[in-house]
């Protein structure tokens, strides 16, 4: 297979893995592959990076397959084909993330969230299989939107300012997670179909399209049209370092006693 991207994708690929130092001599890249657009073009680019950097790492690709009811889509044999072009070795394993998330709704009294379940079993899976398959690193297709979107979802849902990092050590497992894309627009992602020729395999997932993330979607695109460069705002504003002025820290309850004492002249 006749692998190429032109220069400004490649240049936005060069910027994430040198900016943040990516990949190794010897690293054993994990990918996370969902056939879904993202994971593809993931897949596509770390072989091409394979071919064009100085750098001597081995590819491994996974699917997870969540079990919902409606079975892993056949479709997934392209997937699987797709690595074979691109001579990545590539295996599916089987998680009930499906029975857990129904178990998590059961127990819980409203506003469930669906993904947090998924992304913790997954992120586990991921792991325990990188761990068995000597891999050192695990690489999933985040891209910029993605992340401006946790930025502004973890601001309305649990008031802190966060996102996830292009680069992220796992201490308890000593695996690297990297994020090669976090310098594409999903749109380019989108477009870039035409480069890599595959299209996309239907989430399987019966919330896909529900989500709180497809809100805050929603919710960007919409704030765009009104404020100019809303998005780029959002983007600058989850670059450590762009903090503006902000209260200080909440004193804790002895800082807050000392403190009243004080003010009460009492000891
Ligand atoms: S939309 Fe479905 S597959 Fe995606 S994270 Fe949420 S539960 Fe998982």
């Amino acid at each position: 297979m006749k692998i190429r991207l032109p220069q400004l994708y490649f240049s936005k690929l060069m910027r994430a893995v040198v900016e943040f130092e990516m990949i190794e001599d010897g690293d054993s890249i994990l990918l996370g592959i969902s056939g879904g657009k993202d994971s593809i073009f993931l897949a596509y680019a770390m072989a091409i990076l394979r071919i064009r950097l100085k750098k001597d790492f081995r590819l491994h690709a996974l699917t997870i397959n969540p079990m919902f009811k409606d079975g892993f889509p056949e479709e997934m044999q392209r997937v699987s084909k797709f690595m074979e072009e691109l001579e990545i070795p590539y295996d599916t394993v089987d998680v009930d993330i499906a029975g857990a998330i129904e178990e998590q709704k059961g127990k819980s009294s409203g506003g469930y969230s669906p993904c947090f379940t998924c992304a913790y079993f997954r992120r586990g899976a991921m792991n325990r299989f990188a761990l068995a398959h000597g891999c050192n690193k695990i690489a999933y297709a985040h891209h910029h939107d993605d992340a401006v979107e946790t930025f502004l979802m973890s601001l309305f849902y649990s008031g802190q300012l966060e996102t996830f990092t292009p680069v992220t050590y796992l201490d308890r497992t000593n695996l690297h997670v990297i994020r090669p894309l976090c310098y594409f627009r999903e749109q380019e992602i989108i477009d870039a179909i035409e480069y890599h020729g595959f299209r996309p395999v239907p989430s399987p997932c019966p919330y896909d399209g529900h989500t709180v993330r497809q809100e805050a979607k929603e919710l960007i695109a919409r704030l765009e049209q009104e404020i100019p460069d809303f998005y780029a705002h959002l983007g600058s504003a989850m670059r450590r370092g762009a903090l503006g002025e902000l209260w200080p820290a909440a004193k804790n309850r002895d800082e807050m006693r000392d403190t009243y004492f004080r003010y009460m002249g009492r000891q």
